[in-house]
């Protein structure tokens, strides 16, 4: 199994976006923030979920400092807030923040999760930081979708009806 061979395999499972975003205090002077669809849903009681991320990306050393961090999934026209967070473009200009319980979330994403860290596993060339969701905030719309190293917007046929 080889890195390529990896990618284009796992690029055919289809996933949303988000930018995963943590801070020292709350002050946008702080903020670092970074593109990520690695990302799962992982326990409902208690809430948990889990980001992925690469030894090797700031972000990994800044959840370990902080302690907490932020999901924001983004909507179908944040592609090019996708390409800013991970270096592939300079948008600064769609770059907009909202905090929740301290933590800097992306403004016009669809969901927002405020997070913190419980616990942080190191899997290979990556470490997996599962966060216990302390808020959450979510619209309805279309989501941004990353499928084989491509972004498209997923057209709902019809609005969500939510559960329960
Ligand atoms: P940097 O590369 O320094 O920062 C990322 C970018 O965000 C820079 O352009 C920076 O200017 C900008 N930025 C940071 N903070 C701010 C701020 N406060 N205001 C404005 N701009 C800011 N990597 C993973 O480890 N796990 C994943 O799940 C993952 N999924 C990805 C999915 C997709 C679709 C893509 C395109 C990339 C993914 N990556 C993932 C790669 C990751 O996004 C990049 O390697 C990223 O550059 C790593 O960020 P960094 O923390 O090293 O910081
Ligand atoms: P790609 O074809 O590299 O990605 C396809 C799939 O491969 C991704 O969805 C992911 O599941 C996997 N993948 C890719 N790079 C990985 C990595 N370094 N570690 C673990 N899994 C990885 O897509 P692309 O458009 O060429 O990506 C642009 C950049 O973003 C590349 O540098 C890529 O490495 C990085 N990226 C990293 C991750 C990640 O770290 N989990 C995920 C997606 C993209």
């Amino acid at each position: 199994v080889t890195p390529l061979h990896l990618r284009k395999a796992l690029g055919r499972f289809a996933s949303g976006v988000t930018i995963v975003t943590t801070a020292e205090c709350e002050d946008e002077d702080s903020v670092h923030g970074m593109t990520a669809n690695a990302f799962t849903s992982v326990s409902l009681d208690p809430p948990l979920v889990l980001v992925s991320i690469s030894t090797r990306a700031k972000m990994d050393t800044k959840i370990r400092e902080t302690g907490t961090y932020g999901v924001s999934i983004l909507a179908g026209d944040q592609e090019p807030v996708s390409l800013h967070f991970a270096g592939a473009a300079h948008e600064p200009d769609r770059v907009r923040f909202v905090w929740r319980r301290g933590v800097p979330l992306l403004e016009g994403a669809l969901v927002h999760l405020a997070c913190t860290v419980v616990a942080s596993h190191p899997a290979g060339d990556h470490t997996l930081h599962v966060g216990r969701v302390e808020q959450l905030w979510y619209d309805d719309g279309h989501p941004l979708v990353f499928y084989t190293g491509s972004f498209r917007s997923l057209e709902l046929l019809g609005r969500d009806e939510p559960w329960g």
